[in-house]
């Protein structure tokens, strides 16, 4: 695989990484996206091979024993997702490839990947914030999501271990800023 070509986005829920990976892919058609695999039932608006690989759990399973995946993790209770090795192989070969993974998968391919993976944490503004857009977005009861911000204040605390930091108080800035750190890291 060509080094310096896999791009990580990680940040706790709510603190707006898809939208951002969205523009990023948006703002350069060389971006490769690596659909992540997972067992989950698809929603309405999700197209299986484009938003996931949606698989059967025997057929996820059967994938993790054959170590088919670079790294998996039950990201909700009962809710895995993972990262087809095949995926990021294939697309590799077309361009810099964007993951879109929870915090500890990132620390995972952070690990396997060293220098030739670029991770960036996206990160709220503040906690209270985190929780006004959790509350915002109306899908989560009181207790996923007093769960949702125990979690994300695990995953602040793991900060530290990535390539860098953006803090997503203003969407374009963000976004801006998001970009120069991947046009950094792929320049020849
Ligand atoms: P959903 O799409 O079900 O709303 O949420 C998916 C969550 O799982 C997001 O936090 C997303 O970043 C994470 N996720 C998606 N794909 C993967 C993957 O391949 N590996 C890991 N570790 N997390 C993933």
């Amino acid at each position: 695989m060509p080094d310096q070509n896999v791009i990580v986005l990680t940040a706790p829920s709510g603190a707006g990484k898809t939208t951002i990976a969205h523009r990023v892919l948006a703002a350069m058609p060389e971006m490769q996206f690596s659909v992540s695999a997972t067992p989950r039932d698809a929603r309405p608006d999700e197209t299986d091979g484009e938003d996931y690989h949606f698989l059967s759990t025997e057929d996820f399973e059967r994938r993790i024993e054959h170590g088919d995946l670079l790294e998996y993790e039950e990201v909700y209770p009962g809710q895995f997702y993972g990262t087809l090795r095949s995926e990021i192989e294939a697309k590799a070969e077309e361009g810099p490839v964007l993951l879109d993974i929870d915090v500890d998968g990132a620390l995972n391919v952070k690990q396997r990947f060293g220098d030739d993976a670029l991770v960036i944490f996206i990160a709220p503004p503040s906690k209270d914030e985190l929780r006004n857009r959790l509350k915002g977005r109306g899908t989560e009861d009181e207790q996923t999501l007093a769960d949702r911000l125990n979690r994300a204040e695990r995953e602040l605390e793991k900060v530290d271990a990535f390539d860098a930091v953006v803090v997503n108080d203003d969407l374009d800035a963000a976004v801006e800023e998001t970009l120069t750190q991947i046009r950094q890291f792929t320049a020849p």
